[in-house]
């Protein structure tokens, strides 16, 4: 039986309007029009989203720094970092876009086995008391505190596939053994972060993971790190629930990428971490060539939910030997770390 899969969106979320940015609605409509084309809509359960409360938003962010991003929309917005526009709308579709995932949680505790959430501004580079590199609300590292917060979920896991590290969400969770953050990007990138060394502190020791690559790693080298390192990784932690980051500029034809998967590439890593979890929130955060967004984002869909849409064809690239280097290394660094 296909399992039942849930789909965060409104209109609202076009709202955040960020000029001639690779990060604007044009995304969001371009998914949502080539699911609708592609005849999947009927097999998603709709969900909609609310809004954050501002206490909610507090789990994670200082009250300065969402007053700050307040103000700065009521004004008719600026910019939070060079490269992060926030318009007269931007805190309350922010505040749409955190709540949109605590939504999917509710319906992955209540009915659903996964949820995509459809939203931007994207968050996995928001800082504590800051907002950067496209995101204002780290919504991803809010649905961990929220899951733990209302659901009592005790064990919450972050993979981040996006080719960029999630600053933001490392630094949430960095002494804390209760969400293991797992990361695999582009090094050295933007925003700098996310060194094999770099593998939390105090009790959060061998709770933060990262798996940095060098440009150019496709579908083989992904799948390998995923069975090598990730799913062992999961099979011992035995998360309550499996949050994913999901960027898909990881692409072959993303312009801010260098790296090269395939949309197939995506769903096939879909398909390891599904059969591995409870239940799975995934939330869009970059993936700036259009035609490969969309056409990742079904195959990711198709993945969550087995429809079977399109023929799965093996994927049996070899891992290139640099990223058997890579691997070899991370395993050796966390070998000593239970969880
Ligand atoms: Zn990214």
């Amino acid at each position: 039986m296909p399992s039942k899969v849930g789909l965060v969106y409104s209109d609202e979320y076009l709202k955040h309007d960020t000029g001639d940015h690779p990060e604007n609605s044009k995304r969001l409509e371009a998914i949502l029009s080539f699911l609708k084309g592609k005849n999947v809509l009927k097999d998603l359960t709709f969900i909609n989203p609310r809004k954050a409360d501002l206490k909610e938003i507090e789990y994670l962010h200082s009250s300065s720094y969402i007053q700050g991003v307040r103000e700065l929309c009521k004004r008719g917005g600026g910019f939070l970092d060079p490269d992060t526009p926030v318009s007269k709308e931007s805190f309350q579709v922010a505040l749409l876009a955190a709540g949109g995932v605590f939504s999917a949680i509710d319906r992955i505790v209540d009915d659903l086995d996964s949820a995509f959430c459809l939203i931007r501004p994207p968050g996995h580079h928001a800082l504590k008391k800051k907002g950067m590199g496209f995101c204002v609300f780290n919504n991803i590292a809010l649905g961990a505190r929220y899951a733990q917060n209302k659901h009592r979920l005790k064990k919450i896991l972050i993979l981040d596939w996006d080719v960029h590290h999630g600053n933001g969400t490392q630094e949430a969770f960095y002494r804390d053994p209760s969400v293991l953050y797992f990361s695999l990007h582009r090094y050295p990138h933007y925003p700098g972060t996310g060194d094999i060394e770099e593998i939390g502190e105090g009790e959060g020791r061998g709770y933060t993971v990262n798996v940095p690559l060098p440009p150019g790693c496709g579908d083989g080298d992904y799948i390998y790190i995923f069975k090598e390192i990730l799913l062992p990784i999961m099979k011992d932690f035995k998360p309550g629930i499996t949050l994913i980051s999901a960027g898909f500029d990881a692409h072959a034809d993303d312009p801010l990428g260098g790296m090269s998967l395939t949309s197939q590439g995506y769903g096939a890593l879909t398909t390891l971490v599904r059969e591995s979890s409870k239940g799975i929130v995934s939330c869009l955060e970059g993936g700036y060539n259009l035609k490969a967004l969309r056409e990742s984002v079904l195959a990711h869909l198709d993945s969550l939910g087995e429809f079977n849409l399109f023929p799965k064809e093996r994927i049996d690239e070899e891992p290139n030997r640099g990223v058997k280097e890579i691997v070899k290394k991370v395993k050796g660094i966390h070998s000593k770390y239970t969880r």
